[in-house]
């Protein structure tokens, strides 16, 4: 009943089409610091539905304990923050605090996005709440029949553990606090979780978080489908995807995993389970289709990622008429692969020519915008930078019709065609020469 495939001969315009036409287009995103294709994803007007069980350092793809803005990385948590040492423990941004009593760290990553984009930003719990009678029919079949789905639970400290049955209750312990639940009061504790989770996302001022039981990752999935069923009916579910998800969701077991919580729902509570979801993962990561408004470095690096595609479309033109030619009028020939091969030599040359003089241009503005950057480790352009400028992403709109296949292997292109430039094509002694100084690299 449950099919979760890969779909990367898309584009940004199918996924916005699909939207109109009433499909369930979502990025699912964490809470944190959104680099260049996230932001470029939302100004294309495709929504973001935030995981609520965003944890401080396994989600460290987004950095979420520090802001990154003009290409530093503050810190958010005070000296007490419980989580000075990274470690392998779950603690969630939503529970965390960079103003104690005032704003969450989920918050704070968040109010910039909302600002800008409105609602095209929200997070499952908002979501899921807004179906809040369906979710606590679900949730009272799972305490009945698979309790274990529930078997997370949220310190008020930000911990969350999985729970241990000891003497008949349901018991929580972190290096922190603990806390006890009856078995009976599973789902209603679930629900509450959900409804707080909402609450320290988007409006904590003044809350006092309490904590209770958390769904565990089968049912946030499983939970994502039925919203999307619940919402937008029975329609294939189109998910923009991470690195992570791409990998883990496609797989048999994850898919069987989730296809028995579906089952074991779908029996008890027929009307609200679709006999079939259709689930299409886009790998959404490797790409740019657009850059900072008014940042002149970004605009040098989309000139030469733009060139590089129409040489390389003119190449692969050109090269398919040779082969054509060739085989048709001496298939026997043996020269072949070393006619080609010339042709690809000359191809080489006129591009090196056109790109050097952009790529001098590129490096002279140091790495403040870089094109490439590590997300869990370097400081690179994030909604905070976006916000303060007051600007907008400026998007090249050719590029929407690009499938993200494609543009994924335009990324990968242009970042070897750079490597293989700088260091070839404009060696370091001739951008001193030049007055363009060292590169930052070298240093
Ligand atoms: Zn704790």
């Amino acid at each position: 009943m449950l099919t979760i495939s890969p779909c990367y001969d898309i584009t940004v315009r199918d996924l916005q089409r699909l939207r109109k036409e009433g499909h369930c287009v979502y990025r699912s995103s964490h809470a944190g610091n959104w680099s260049l294709y996230k932001l470029l994803l939302s100004e294309a007007g495709l929504p973001d539905c935030i995981w609520d069980a965003t944890c401080i350092h396994r989600d460290v793809n987004n950095q979420p304990r520090c802001q990154i803005i003009a290409g530093r990385k503050i810190p958010l948590l005070g000296e007490d923050a419980p989580i000075s040492k990274v470690d392998s423990k779950k603690y969630l941004t939503a529970y965390h605090w960079t103003k104690p009593g005032e704003e969450t760290l989920a918050r704070f990553h968040l109010a910039p996005l909302q600002k800008m984009y409105g609602d095209l930003i929200t997070s499952q719990s908002r979501e899921l709440m807004k179906f809040k009678s369906n979710l606590q029919k679900v949730f009272e079949i799972v305490e009945k029949h698979e309790p274990r789905l529930l078997g997370r639970y949220i310190l008020p400290c930000g911990c969350m553990v999985n729970m241990v049955s000891q003497q008949g209750a349901l018991v929580a312990e972190c290096a922190h606090s603990g806390a006890r639940l009856d078995h009976k009061d599973l789902a209603e504790s679930a629900i509450g979780t959900l409804a707080e989770m909402e609450r320290l996302f988007f409006d904590p001022k003044g809350y006092v978080p309490k904590g209770g039981a958390f769904y565990t990752f089968e049912l946030v999935v499983a939970c994502y489908y039925l919203w999307a069923y619940w919402r937008f009916g029975g329609r294939a579910v189109y998910e923009l995807s991470g690195p992570d998800m791409l990998g883990y969701a496609t797989k048999q077991d994850f898919v069987k995993k989730i296809e028995n919580v579906l089952l074991l729902l779908r029996k008890h509570l027929p009307d609200l389970v679709p006999h079939r979801v259709d689930a299409k993962i886009v790998p959404a990561t490797a790409f740019r289709f657009g850059y900072p408004e008014g940042n002149d470095q970004a605009k040098a690096v989309m000139i030469a990622h733009d060139k590089i595609l129409r040489i390389q479309g003119v190449k692969r033109e050109h090269l398919e008429v040779r082969r054509k030619e060739l085989l048709e009028c001496a298939p026997e020939l043996q020269s072949l692969q070393c006619v080609i091969n010339d042709k690809v030599d000359d191809i080489h040359r006129a591009c090196d020519r056109v790109l050097s003089p952009l790529l001098a241009t590129i490096k002279c503005f140091g790495r403040s915008w870089d094109l490439f950057h590590n997300p869990s480790r370097d400081a690179f352009f994030s909604q905070h930078d976006l916000a303060q400028s007051g600007k907008k992403m400026e998007i090249l709109e050719g590029y929407l019709d690009v499938p993200f296949s494609i543009l994924s292997r335009i990324m990968e292109c242009h970042k070897s065609r750079i490597d293989k430039l700088t260091r070839a094509i404009i060696p370091e002694r001739q951008l001193v020469d030049r007055g363009l100084g060292v590169l930052p690299h070298s240093r």
